[in-house]
Parts: C-alpha cells; structure tokens; sequence
C-alpha cells in the first residue's frame, strides 16, 4: 500500500512539474523560439473570454486583472463592459496602483471612485499600493538601471495575473502595451518616480512654500526639514517614496524628470516589468483600440490616429508587443507608426525586453473566428 502511495505521489509530483515548466518555457521562450499570438478581429466581450481560453491556461486561486481605470476627463480608455465575462469567469479582481502626479488617481479612495464613475463597477478593486510599497532586490537579474524595484505590496497576495492592456501611444514610451501596464502599473508610485526621474523629488519654487508641514509630517524618513527657514530635501536620507509629492498643497515638490540618453527610459520600464513577470505566472491580452499618440493617463488624449485593429492574446509578453506593434504599422502603412505620429519610437523595450529573456520576438499570429 506504501508502495502504492508513493508512487501515485511521485506521479502527481512530477505531472504538477511538468505542467509548470513547460507554462515557463513558454512565457520566457528562447530568441530562436516561435511564439503563439492568437488574434480576432471583432473585439467583443465574448471575444475577450475566448482570447483567454485559447491560451489554456485557466487560473486558479487568486487572479488578478491589471487593468487602467482611464484618467479623469480621458475619452479613450477601454470600456469595461468588455471585461465582463472574463471577470465573471476568473472571478478575477481588477488591480491597479496610484499614480505619481497628483489627481483623482494618487490616492486610493478617489481612484476607487473615479473608476466606478468609469463603469468598473462589477468586480472587486485592488491598489496594490493602497497599504504599503514593498521591494524586490535585483541581484542576478543582469538589470543596467536599478539595483530594487518598488511596487504594491498586495501584489504578493496573488497567484496569478492576467495583464490586460489598451495598446496605443505614448509620449515617452512610444507606446504603452503589455510591457508599461506591468512596469508603471504594478509600482508603487516611488518606483514610478524611479523609472520616470531619478529617486529623490526637487522642491521647484521654495519661495511659494507656506510652511504647512505636511511634507515633514507624511516623511517615512525625515528627509524633509526647514534648513534657515527653506524647505529642504535630505538626498543622503530620501527613500524616494514619492509621498510628499502628493502632500503638498501648493504642488511645489516634484519629481526630478532628468533628460535620458535614447532608450534608457524604455530599458528602465523594460527592467520593472521584467521583475513582475518573474515573480508571478501571467498571460498577457492586447486590446488595439482608440489607438492615438497619447497614453490613457493623459486626460485630453489625441484622437485616434487609425482603425481599431482587434485583440491579441499570448503567454508570451515580447511576442504580443511585437505582433501588436507590427498590426498597428501595417494598418497606418509605415514601419513604426508611433514614430511617425509622436515622434518616439517604442521599439526599444521590445529589442531589450527579448535581451533580458522575457520572450521572443518571432512569433505566429494564429486568428480566431
Ligand atoms: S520622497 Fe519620500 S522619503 Fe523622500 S523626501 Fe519625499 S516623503 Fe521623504
Ligand atoms: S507641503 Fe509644500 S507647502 Fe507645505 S511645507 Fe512642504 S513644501 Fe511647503
């Protein structure tokens, strides 16, 4: 009978494994490896289901949908009705983190509410951040940027992640798809700040400072003081929280946006998402729609330059990036549209993305009816 049972343990040991390499083989591919990217055309609710069963994955135990709420004022970010019968089926939460900048989106409870004035009213919410930010350390990632990554600390409480994402412009990035929803939207906002700027805020113009107190006071490190009667930021004691940014009421303290040689800004998004996608299983579904120049964080987005293209599903994140990029060159007939449109090519977190090893840009579109 022993005998028995420890075979049967031996079985299931190594069917559990295999099963699990294999979803790791296939998320972190080879350069020389081909990738399926499944794509419909029509994009539908019911077609964002079937993306997701067609990567055969079926999640169990906590999932979460990380997702953007669209800024206050943005017209261009997805609807949630499209979302509904994934919720439904993954009993999935959606998940998000604050913002860097101030508005509705820096703290929890307003982000919370403008997302229900969005129509995300039909599945449970989770910022990340909302009770700490937590950190990774880098060592032995091979990563040229950051030696700790800062995200929201609930991002540990999940077993898995399905990374849904408007692909469109953006005027940094070139575009904003699966690579920026993880790198900007599972950090907390110091780890934004970090890929954005450097790690420690500026205090812009001390002269309109009204000596509050509130940025010494919301201060996890006591960085803040009243040297001669100037607000002043320690460098040397600074964690680069970001959290009194949000604090002041005369918006005089700033993150430190530092002119970035070409590329650096992709490679630095490209090195947050990369930690995410090691640390969790995930799979990764395109939506190309309301496709501008613009980022859905900007409240007055652009018009959309072309067509809606369709949707795209894969459990490989270079290999989505590069098919969804391809599809959009190819309906605005030139070879980097966003280039062409903003003027920033986004190429760079693909190239580097598959140089860390996050996947393969070779890839087989395989269309669905
Ligand atoms: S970023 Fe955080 S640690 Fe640095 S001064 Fe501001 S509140 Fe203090
Ligand atoms: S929160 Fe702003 S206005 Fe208040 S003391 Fe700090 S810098 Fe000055």
């Amino acid at each position: 009978m022993k005998r028995i049972l420890t075979l049967i343990l031996v079985f299931f040991t190594f069917t559990s494994f295999n099963a699990f390499s294999q979803d790791k083989t296939t998320s972190n591919s080879e350069s020389d490896s081909v990738a399926i990217v499944y794509y419909i055309k029509d994009i539908t609710p019911e077609n964002v289901l079937k993306l997701y069963k067609a990567l055969g994955v079926d999640y169990k135990g906590k999932t979460g949908v990380k997702i953007h709420f669209g800024e206050d004022g943005n017209k261009n970010f997805l609807n949630p009705e499209l979302t509904r019968p994934l919720m439904q089926y993954t009993k999935a939460t959606w998940v998000e983190t604050n913002v860097l900048y101030v508005g509705k989106r820096r703290f929890t409870d307003t982000h919370i509410k403008l997302a229900k004035e969005h129509g995300f009213t039909f599945a449970p919410i989770d910022i990340l951040d909302s009770e700490a930010e937590a950190e990774y350390s880098t060592k032995g990632m091979g990563f040229k940027h950051y030696k700790k990554i800062k995200y929201g600390s609930h991002f540990d409480n999940y077993d898995n992640f399905i990374i849904y994402s408007h692909f469109k412009g953006h005027g940094s990035a070139g575009f904003g798809g699966a690579i920026k929803n993880l790198a900007m939207g599972f950090a907390s906002p110091g780890g934004k700040m970090a890929q954005h700027a450097s790690d420690v805020p500026v205090i812009s113009d001390a002269s309109k400072c009204i000596k509050c107190s509130n940025c010494i006071n919301n201060c996890p490190a006591n960085a803040l003081s009243f040297v001669e009667g100037v607000i002043t930021i320690d460098k040397d004691k600074c964690i680069g929280c970001a959290k009194c940014i949000a604090e002041c009421p005369k918006r005089i303290i700033k993150p430190e946006y530092k002119e970035l040689e070409e590329n650096v800004f992709l490679e630095r998004l490209v090195e947050y998402a990369c930690m995410f996608t090691r640390k969790k299983p995930m799979v990764f579904i395109n939506v190309l729609a309301n496709i501008s120049s613009s980022c859905d964080c900007s409240a007055r987005a652009p018009l959309p330059f072309t067509q809606d293209i369709g949707i795209l599903a894969s459990k490989d994140i270079v290999a989505i990036e590069q098919a969804s990029h391809d599809l959009v060159a190819k309906g605005h007939k030139c070879e980097d549209a966003f280039l062409k449109e903003s003027g920033v090519s986004g190429l760079g977190q693909i190239e580097y993305a598959q140089k860390l090893g996050m996947g393969t840009r070779k890839y087989k579109l395989v269309e669905l009816k």
